[in-house]
């Protein structure tokens, strides 16, 4: 097959598509491997109930079945469903917005494939900008997005150490690029891998620095807010006329019916329907028909907040006495674990790197991911990025206390060489 540099680009080996390998060949290898890797949604039997329901509701309403399964909806998706969702965002956190600045994708993956590509790369001048990532590590699901090279540029984050085992990224808006070349910032709110909840100070410096240079800031909220809220610490939603705030029904446990949201200025999002019309026709119907009554009375928030979040800082408040029990005094330190499904690791200095270690786990039938991963666009060469971990603990506790434990054993074996 002789292929063009887009096939080149997108069929080559990236970074996700080992990892994705890698987590599918472990688990076909060994059913009884711990898996502490993957990004799956929880299985909420609470949550679960409530989507049973209004599917038993939708299979038998003639004309809503109809929707659900048998109609191709406008290339931005269900105008009904964001007309609601308009409201709701108005009703809850008075941003000024209509239906017209709401679209629906294929699962929030596929948004950021078209804004990536929308915004940076190469113009009709010639001219390349960059999608610069304030915070590294960022989510290792960017990194291969570019249909060119170099379209993410990343710099060292500041790590505020909170006490002996725990610490916090920031951004550092000392060396934070931004110019000519700056085609949009963006970060995830919680971040994948590390759970960090970029503060509110943050974003508003990120946000008016954006607004100066007249560039989009992109804010992913797959785990965030307004839903499914996965984030265990103070922070509020936040949009604007030149934010592009990116949501995702897969955390709310959905994420086979890949649904995307994006809100954003009406020029993006006639720019992104038009896009989605050439590469899919329309998106998938079924996402937005599931949860438009819980938008209409709001109950998408009520169960973010009463069950979803709950269930997760329950799990994770677990596993992270686990590892201060298992680990003890040896040189580790954990990212303050402020939202999202993971727990961060860095073992300083250690010994082998993060790749190895993951591959001793792998032979002990424990499943995490290397934390190399997860550094798009950054190009210096920081020891950082071969100390740390990325660990899952949505899985039941017995399950974690054993991993955890595996974790710390041959960790321990390398400190002490
Ligand atoms: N953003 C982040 C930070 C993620 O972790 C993921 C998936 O795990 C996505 C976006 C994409 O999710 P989806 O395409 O299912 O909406």
């Amino acid at each position: 097959m002789k292929l063009s540099k887009f096939g080149e680009k997108l069929t080559s080996h990236s970074g996700i598509l080992s990892l994705m390998d890698d987590l599918g060949n472990a688990l076909a290898d060994n059913d009884h491997m711990i898996m502490m890797g993957g990004g799956n949604p929880a299985h909420i039997p609470e949550v679960e109930d409530v989507f049973k329901q209004r599917l038993r509701r939708i299979t038998e309403s003639q004309s809503e079945f109809t929707r659900f399964i048998g109609t191709y909806d406008p290339p931005g998706g269900d105008q009904s469903f964001c007309r609601e969702l308009a409201a709701m965002l108005r009703r809850r956190f008075g941003w000024k917005l209509t239906e017209r600045n709401i679209c629906l994708t294929q699962g929030s993956q596929t948004a950021f494939f078209m804004l990536f590509n929308m915004l940076a790369g190469e113009n009709a001048q010639g001219e390349k900008r960059v999608i610069q990532l304030p915070l590294a590590p960022e989510y290792i699901g960017y990194s291969d997005t570019g249909i060119t090279e170099g379209l993410f540029a990343a710099a060292r984050p500041d790590i505020k150490e909170i006490d002996t085992h725990t610490f916090k990224y920031h951004v550092n808006f000392n060396t934070l690029t931004v110019n000519d070349n700056t085609a949009a910032f963006c970060v995830s709110r919680p971040t994948n891998p590390t759970g960090n909840v970029l503060t509110d100070q943050e974003i508003e410096t990120l946000d008016s620095l954006a607004r100066q240079h007249n560039i989009p800031l992109i804010i992913d909220g797959a785990y965030g807010l307004p839903f499914p809220e996965l984030v265990f610490t103070e922070a509020t939603p936040h949009w604007d006329e030149h934010v592009i705030l990116c949501l995702s029904l897969s955390k709310m446990g959905l994420p086979a019916l890949r649904t995307g949201i994006v809100v954003a200025s009406e020029e993006v999002i006639t720019a992104m329907s038009a896009i989605s019309a050439i590469t899919s026709l329309a998106p998938n119907s079924a996402g937005a028909l599931m949860v438009s009554d819980m938008i209409r009375d709001d109950s998408i928030i009520s169960l973010s907040q009463n069950v979803i979040r709950p269930w997760y800082e329950e799990r994770m408040a677990f596993a992270r006495n686990e590892l201060h029990q298992q680990l003890g005094n040896l040189p580790w330190a954990m990212h303050k674990p402020e939202g999202a499904m993971f727990l961060w690791l860095w073992f300083k200095d250690l010994p082998v790197s993060s790749l190895e270690l993951y591959e001793k786990l792998k032979q002990r039938g424990v499943l995490v991911v290397s934390g190399h991963y997860f550094f798009p666009g950054m190009q210096d060469d920081w020891p950082h990025k071969n100390e740390c971990l990325r660990v899952t603990y949505t899985r039941d506790p017995a399950v974690v206390k054993q991993g955890i434990a595996i974790i710390a054993e041959e960790v321990r074996k390398l400190y002490q060489g």
